[in-house]
């Protein structure tokens, strides 16, 4: 079962613009990330995107899922 809430996504770090891996769950939950120079980030999940992806596209796996089930059987 793949949890697209697992998947990653870069930004860069507004103090020294390094990248930074993060979760695309963390973004969904807008978490405080720390870069490696000591900056913190507020992560935003602007207009919810991030928590609707991740709601649509586990859904579409589910609904894959299920369909690979079916055929199964
Ligand atoms: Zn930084």
């Amino acid at each position: 079962m793949i949890d697209i809430s697992k998947q990653t996504v870069k930004i860069n770090c507004p103090e020294c613009n390094r990248q930074i891996t993060v979760a695309l769950k963390q973004v969904a939950d807008e978490a405080v990330i720390r870069c490696s120079c000591c900056k913190e980030i507020q992560l935003r999940d602007n207009n919810g995107s991030a928590k609707k992806a991740i709601r649509d596209i586990n859904g579409a796996f589910r609904d894959l899922d299920n369909t690979i089930k079916k055929i199964g059987k």
